[in-house]
């Protein structure tokens, strides 16, 4: 099993300030624990190329992908732009952006074409709450839409699946995915993408209990989830959905803030709780998709049990214990 990581030096350069969550020493913690296991020898390293403005045109208003890309370039060092409340840009949050974007699509090609089986994206910003037409809640471009929409660009690529276990609800590759890729398209000869969400609700981002789509399957669970639940949840409503579905490449919205360690969310899943959620992707990717399977870094804010799970998380991409 040849597993590619896909990394940047530009995602260490975008910061949001001293005291922010989502922070350069979050990828640190992540190659700090795969070197002291063992797994970074398990894999193929990749350095990220940015994407281009036709990668991002797939699913972003052209406007916004030049706001996006203009703002920051007359910033000095440790100056921000605040796009929203907990949103802010340096002089490097482009940059860094488009390698993101650009990681997360080179990954879907390597695996599309058979030259990885599987890839994890550590990128920097993430990306599930970028809608078509704005940041927000740290996101600026999301990198797992790119990733679909240049995976169905392949021939080989008419079904894409993208679930998202970080704890808050994808409201942005929902957006994209209902502008984008509406409900029966497959059924009318275009393509089709599967979004499958669970979160904490209500919680930040406060979507997604209410919408209904075909192919959007929501699982809104309450504070202080523990992992028999989130469990099941996966296992009664992502599962049947996804053997319909039947993809022919898994994206993963990968983050980890649920994790009883993180005090970003009030839910209590453990390390095993993600190992167990790895395993059973890399399942259905082997039932349905000739095991493709291209996963993204989003949230998880406490760096020992983020390292220790993006470990377990890519072990289970490799096939190893
Ligand atoms: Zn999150």
């Amino acid at each position: 099993m040849s597993v590619g990581y896909v990394t940047s030096p530009t995602y260490m350069q975008h910061e949001m300030g001293a005291h922010h969550p989502e922070r350069p020493g979050r990828l640190s913690a992540i190659n700090d624990r795969l070197i002291a296991t063992g797994t970074d020898a398990l894999l193929v390293h990749v350095e990220a190329v940015p994407a281009d403005i036709a990668q991002l045109e797939r699913v972003h208003d052209s406007r916004y992908i030049a706001r996006i890309l203009s703002v920051g370039a007359d910033l000095s060092d440790g100056e921000y732009a605040r796009l929203d409340p907990d949103t802010s840009m340096n002089q490097y949050t482009a940059t860094a952006a488009l390698h993101a974007a650009g990681g997360v699509a080179q990954a879907v090609d390597a695996v599309t074409a058979g030259n990885l089986d599987r890839a994890f994206c550590a990128v920097r910003p993430p990306g599930h709450h970028a809608c078509r037409d704005r940041a927000m809640g740290f996101c600026f471009f999301n990198n797992v839409a790119v990733g679909a929409a240049q995976a169905l660009l392949s021939p080989n690529i008419n079904r894409v699946a993208i679930v998202d276990f970080d704890v808050h609800h994808g409201n942005g590759t929902e957006d994209i995915v209902q502008h984008t890729w509406p409900e029966r398209r497959f059924d009318e000869g275009g393509a089709d993408v599967l979004f499958c969400s669970t979160f904490q609700h209500p919680f930040y981002p406060y979507s997604g209990a209410d919408t209904v789509a075909d192919n959007i399957v929501n699982v809104p669970l309450p504070a202080f989830t523990r992992g028999d639940a989130f469990r099941e949840a996966i296992a009664s409503k992502w599962l049947p959905a996804l053997d319909a579905f039947a993809p022919d490449l898994l994206i993963v919205s990968a983050g980890f803030d649920g994790h009883a360690a993180d005090e970003m969310s009030q839910w209590l899943l453990q390390d095993a709780d993600y190992a167990w959620v790895s395993r059973t992707l890399c399942e259905v990717a082997d039932k349905h998709a000739g095991g493709r399977l291209v996963s993204c870094l989003e949230g998880g804010y406490e760096r020992a049990s983020l390292g220790r799970c993006v470990d377990l998380h890519i072990r289970a991409l490799a096939g190893a214990s």
